[in-house]
């Protein structure tokens, strides 16, 4: 079984990135409007922020309570879009209560919405434009896989969940290079054997353990995107130790898979990624070299 290792992939590519920060000639800047402050949302900015200082680029952080309305946080990214020193936005999800999320991602900038969410950025995604960017995860889960030189075009692609942050997009961006694209979701009749019959399985869900032996099939190819926090086993002082595990019940199908990515230290850092690539080619779009 080969581990698709993300963790791998983001030390090489944090070397060419670098350099090409270097020979932009100036820090490109991504704005993270954060509303609310749960612990998952500080670890994701935090990965972010730690990235960037290994590229040499910069992150202004804008954050906000829980109670900030729709407005303020419109105000702020008006701000952003307006601030020429600013190369790319992306609002943190999940968003705090009071936010209408559709509202806040569309009024970032197109020109800076490096995670490719706004319609503009949806409307390139499905038209196959490269105008737009696309959005980080669904990049990051193609980036892992074409480090492995995963073949994708003509291959039967099955994605389960179909979430705009992840499943749809994921699948759009499957369906742009040229795979069969199968959705599966929780009115999906028969899970296992849409799963087994794919080459390539994502599984992008939010629930450990979903996927198992009876959902996949030998020589197949699977990427765990899913993010849970398990309570884990009990420490020898019956102290709980929590930890980070995926949507596949990963020692379950290591030996009958051909691949999988680990969670953590699979999907996660391409994301990231993925991100800093689409404020690369922002900052290179906004100065024309692009
Ligand atoms: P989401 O918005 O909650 O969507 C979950 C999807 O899973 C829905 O489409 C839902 O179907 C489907 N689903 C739920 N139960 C199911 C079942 N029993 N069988 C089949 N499908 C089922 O979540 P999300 O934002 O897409 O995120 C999914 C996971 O990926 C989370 O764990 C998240 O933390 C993780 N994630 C990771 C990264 C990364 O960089 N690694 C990035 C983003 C998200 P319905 O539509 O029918 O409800």
């Amino acid at each position: 079984m080969l581990l698709l290792d993300g963790k791998i992939i983001r030390e090489t590519k944090a070397v060419e990135l670098r350099s090409a920060v270097r020979e932009l000639g100036f820090t490109p800047t991504l704005a993270i409007v954060q509303t609310g402050s749960s612990g998952r949302s500080r670890e994701y900015i935090a990965a972010k922020q730690k990235f960037a200082e290994e590229i040499g680029a910069a992150v202004e952080l804008v954050g906000f309570g829980n109670d900030v309305s729709t407005d303020e946080v419109l105000y702020e990214i008006q701000r952003l879009n307006a601030d020429p020193s600013i190369n790319g936005i992306i609002v943190q999800l999940p968003v705090s209560r009071d936010i209408d999320r559709r509202v806040v991602l569309e009024a970032v900038d197109p020109s800076k919405d490096v995670d490719g969410l706004t319609a503009h950025s949806l409307r390139s995604l499905l038209e196959n434009d490269p105008q737009g960017f696309v959005p980080a995860t669904a990049k990051g889960i193609l980036l892992l896989l074409d480090y492995y030189h995963v073949v994708i075009e003509g291959k039967q692609v099955a994605i389960v969940g179909r979430s705009l942050l992840v499943g749809k997009t994921a699948a759009l961006a499957f369906l742009n290079r040229n795979a069969t694209v199968t959705v599966c979701h929780r009115f999906t009749n028969d899970l296992p054997q849409a799963t087994k019959q794919a080459d390539i399985l994502v599984v992008a869900v939010g629930k450990s353990n979903l996927v198992g032996r009876e959902h996949v099939s030998p020589g197949q190819v699977v990427v765990d995107v899913g993010i849970n926090v398990s309570d884990g086993e009990k420490l020898a002082e019956e102290i709980p130790a929590p930890r980070v595990v995926g949507d596949v019940d990963f020692a379950a199908v290591k030996d009958i898979v051909a691949a999988i990515s680990p969670v953590p230290g699979g999907v996660g850092p391409m994301t990231v990624l993925a991100l800093f690539e689409n404020l690369l080619e922002a900052a290179r779009r906004q100065i024309g070299t692009l």
